[in-house]
């Protein structure tokens, strides 16, 4: 009864892409520090935004649905005092945007309270519901932040460090973890390293962000990336780590260097634009016609489309101008508010593009549906021809690990071969970076990565 009431159908609903900041110790100004790096890791997640602070003796949290700026104001954020404190951003898959998923998400324990902001999706969330479910839990969210709140209150461990260290060791999957209890901040990454987190140093203060954008706008120094399997405890003795059990196999996401990071953030000791710029750079390599200029789709296309340009000594043009203000295509829920977005959010400039053969870059195509109308763009606006070149290969698989890619039935690369993908879109040509110009652009080796979404080759059992 209880797969058909939760488990089932519904477990899409616990994936999501969010962003996580924390920091320890810095006076009353914890809640406004952690504003500001939300406000730097906003692109991660835009429909839900929440803050957490302990004052030492209780944690407050205040969380709604939308922006950043659209939850907090000045006087929530005075009513918001302490030294310690959490926060997040969420994008939730469609109908998991309610308020009652928004996080931080606070519980009291016998032994006291603790907060938690969690990035990524466990694979194993239906099994450990179900356990839970029948030792008694119940559930007012589909979060797996829940999942892990409740594993922590029912371990024998009484210690909170060691009832992590012991409930991160069941959770299967992509979790990137802040927690803070009254006193500490805990600070889990997966074994597998899927998603980003590092540390970072505030005048005395440590700083934990999903990416070292959040800790530059804060005007932290960034210290290190948190490793795979690292759980870094910070409180009044200072920073220590413990280490789950070590893999061989680590599996970084890549699809956070072709279009989730911002490109000024640094992941694991790798700056995100240089390696776009890498991947334009490899794809010019690797795919030539005839043009007469490159343009991007902008903007998580620019860096590359700058790299193919320099590679192959051809004039890049800001042919396509983005609002700024309108949300990212890939957040927005449902396929009808997709189509439209594309036209809200894109411009072309007819100056530029008219009776010229074009070379248009974009970082990935999911759907083809935006791929499609930036075509039909680009030729309305006079192009002559329009070559469309993609710097990440195509994307055939769904992701476990806490990126929404949609079904596999919605991934136009898992149901059509290229030159069909071509014609849908109706571009003159269509190439893609090859999975091995992928990896040699990044350059860590494959071991060290997650190349799932376009290889089918997933690091972990499939729930
Ligand atoms: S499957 Fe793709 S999107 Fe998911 S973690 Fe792996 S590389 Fe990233």
């Amino acid at each position: 009864m209880h797969d058909g009431l939760i488990f089932d159908h519904e477990e899409d609903k616990l994936r999501d892409e969010c962003g996580i900041f924390g920091i320890y110790g810095h006076g009353r100004r914890v809640s406004r520090i952690t504003y500001y790096g939300l406000h730097a890791l906003q692109h991660r997640g835009q429909e839900s935004a929440g803050i957490g602070v302990s004052d030492g003796k209780e944690i407050k949290v205040y969380k709604g649905m939308g922006l950043v700026t659209e939850v907090f104001n000045e006087s929530i954020l005075k009513e918001l005092k302490g030294k310690i404190a959490v926060g997040h951003v969420r994008y939730a898959k469609k109908g998991s945007n309610s308020i009652i998923n928004a996080q931080p998400m606070v519980f009291r324990y016998y032994w006291g309270m603790a907060a938690f902001a969690h990035n990524g999706n466990l694979i194993n969330s239906g099994k450990l519901i179900r356990k839970l479910g029948e030792k008694g839990a119940i559930f007012q969210s589909t979060s797996d932040a829940e999942i892990i709140a409740n594993l922590i209150a029912r371990c024998e461990n009484k210690d909170v460090v060691s009832a992590v260290k012991k409930v991160v060791s069941k959770l299967e999957g992509a979790f990137s973890l802040i927690i803070i209890t009254q006193d500490k901040l805990i600070a889990v990454r997966d074994s597998y390293g899927f998603r980003p987190l590092c540390l970072g140093d505030l005048d005395g203060s440590p700083v934990v962000a999903s990416e070292t954008c959040a800790l530059h706008t804060v005007g932290a120094k960034f210290v290190r990336d948190i490793k795979p399997g690292e759980i870094v405890i910070i409180d009044e003795k200072g920073i220590n780590s413990l280490f789950m059990e070590k893999r061989e196999r680590q599996g970084l996401c890549v699809f956070e260097y072709v279009y989730l990071a911002r490109p000024d953030s640094n992941i694991d000791g790798r700056n995100v634009n240089l390696v776009r710029l890498n991947l334009g750079r490899q794809l010019a390599r690797e795919a030539r016609v005839d043009a007469d200029m490159i343009i991007s789709v902008p903007d998580s296309g620019t860096s590359a489309a700058i790299g193919y340009a320099r590679e192959a000594n051809l004039p890049y043009m800001p042919g396509l101008i983005k609002n700024r203000y309108v949300g990212r295509t890939f957040i927005q829920s449902s396929q009808k508010m997709r189509d439209q977005g594309v036209r809200l959010k894109i411009n072309p400039v007819r100056e530029i593009l008219n009776g010229k053969r074009i070379i248009m870059i974009d970082d990935s195509i999911v759907r083809g549906t935006t791929s499609k109308k930036i075509v039909q763009l680009v030729r309305d606006s006079g192009a002559r021809e329009v070559h469309m070149m993609v710097s990440s290969p195509p994307i055939k698989y769904s992701c476990y690990y806490g990126i929404d890619t949609s079904c596999r039935e919605e991934l136009i690369a898992a149901q059509k071969s290229v030159d069909e993908i071509r014609r849908h879109i109706g571009a003159d040509s269509l190439y893609y970076l090859s999975l091995e110009g992928l990896i040699r652009a990044i350059g860590f080796p494959k071991e060290k990565i997650c190349t799932a979404c376009f290889s089918g080759d997933y690091l972990t059992k499939l729930p």
